[in-house]
């Protein structure tokens, strides 16, 4: 281990404080759970990510998620050189939209047609709006902790950033804006039930089927099947928010692994391949009343855009060529054994909780199942072992409540420097 210095970073970090917020463009970003200054990127290749102070570390933030097959991916790169020669954005529509609509629906049974956006927040807003008008109802249960973006109606008990700087909200949403919006306990039933029972006005209950942003939480089954057969009784929609979790553990979603029946999707993050895109999809029935075919708008000056498209095809044509996850779930077992044999030689108290190539330590005694058992980590410790762990040239994330990513580039030798830092991190902890 070299001890890194910062000197670059910390130099960007004030000079950018003039004409950037807090110096970022997003505030998870700016390191301030964590405290020290933020790194700012040179570059980054396959599983490594290069400081400008020319520190290098492997890189299990993966711009929070896109980078599945890790930075610049030659197949990728070639196509999106290619793309390049035809032009950046046509205002009109152009083959590749086609394709790769066609490809993510093949991969979800709950898809008959999509509609491409720029971002998940786009993606899950409109998704919202179209529940609303299919049921013709207004209210919208979401979890606590689920972050689905920064819309209005969604920033109530968000997860992510917002449970990184402990704020239980935004400033500047009306009250109108979320007085339709209904908060449930992830992976209790009995919430979701108190809920409908009070309300007869909800269109959607929106979740994320293995959430990311109060950290990773697994959904146990009969929660699952519990929202199910609620949602069919009450004729309310499931929106699932796969935007994280969307192509992370399966070719497709992760609704079909734990059993959820989704009615619209949105997803973002990996079907772009590092460029801005987000999709929303459903059943036609569904689909068929998003303008031009039907009474609810939504338009995008750069929707579909063609560099866009090219990143996310080539990046699904190599997942289903790579078929990486078995490999995901093993490099993540591997870091749940480093952590738990961390915990019991230091005497620390960690829990992991991962789903295929999410992974995510808490600091804590007891289960992490939900916002609030999440909340229970020690955040102080994570401060420590963030550092360490940059210390040990690896990258996680900076928040206690956001997911690690993997990606399919790690090599056998990195992987044992993730398992082998993780060690010396936890020693310093105690
Ligand atoms: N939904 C989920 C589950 C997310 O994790 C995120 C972002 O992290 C979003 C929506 C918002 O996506 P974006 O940041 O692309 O607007």
């Amino acid at each position: 281990m070299s001890i890194k210095k910062f000197k670059n970073s910390q130099e960007l970090y004030e000079r950018g404080q003039a004409h950037l917020v807090g110096a970022v463009n997003s505030p998870v970003r700016a390191f301030k759970s964590v405290g020290g200054s933020p790194l700012f990127i040179s570059s980054a290749k396959g599983s490594k990510i290069i400081d400008v102070d020319d520190n290098v570390y492997i890189d299990l933030v993966l711009s929070y998620g896109p980078m599945i097959l890790g930075h610049r991916f030659p197949a990728v790169e070639k196509k999106i050189k290619k793309a390049l020669r035809h032009g950046y954005s046509f205002g009109a529509s152009s083959k590749g939209e086609l394709k790769l609509a066609k490809m993510i629906c093949s991969a979800f049974g709950s898809m008959d047609k999509i509609r491409f956006v720029n971002s998940g927040t786009e993606a899950v807003f409109s998704a919202i709006r179209l529940a609303r008008a299919f049921t013709g109802k207004d209210q919208i249960i979401k979890f606590s902790g689920g972050y689905h973006g920064h819309a209005d109606a969604l920033l109530v008990a968000a997860g992510s950033g917002l449970a990184t700087l402990s704020l239980p909200g935004s400033k500047g949403v009306p009250e109108d804006a979320v007085k339709n919006t209904l908060v449930a306990e992830f992976n209790q039933i009995e919430s979701v039930k108190n809920h409908i029972k009070e309300n007869h006005n909800i269109a959607a209950i929106i979740i994320e089927p293995i959430p990311g942003n109060m950290g990773v939480v697994l959904p146990n089954e009969d929660f699952i099947k519990g929202l199910n057969q609620l949602a069919k009784e009450h004729k309310i929609l499931i929106i699932a928010d796969e935007v994280m979790s969307g192509f992370r553990s399966k070719f497709g979603g992760a609704q079909d692994l734990i059993g959820l029946n989704a009615d619209i999707t949105c997803l973002g993050k990996v079907i772009g391949g590092g460029f801005p895109v987000g999709a929303y999809g459903a059943r036609n029935e569904i689909m068929e009343m998003v303008a031009p075919l039907g009474p609810v708008y939504q338009a995008g000056t750069l929707s579909g855009n063609p560099i866009a498209m090219a990143a996310g095809i080539a990046t699904l044509k190599e997942l289903k060529k790579q078929n990486p996850y078995k490999k995901f779930n093993k490099i993540a077992a591997k870091i749940e054994k480093a952590f738990l044999k961390g915990s019991k030689e230091f005497d620390l108290p960690v829990q992991v909780n991962r789903f295929g190539s999410m992974v995510n330590p808490f600091f804590t005694k007891e289960p992490v199942t939900d916002f609030p058992s999440a909340q229970k980590s020690d955040t102080e410790m994570f401060k420590i072992f963030f550092w360490e762990m940059i210390q040990e040239g690896l990258f996680i994330p900076p928040s206690q409540f956001e997911s690690w990513f993997l990606c399919s580039s790690m090599t056998k030798d990195e992987i044992k420097k993730v398992t082998s830092g993780i060690h010396t991190a936890l020693k310093k902890v105690a």
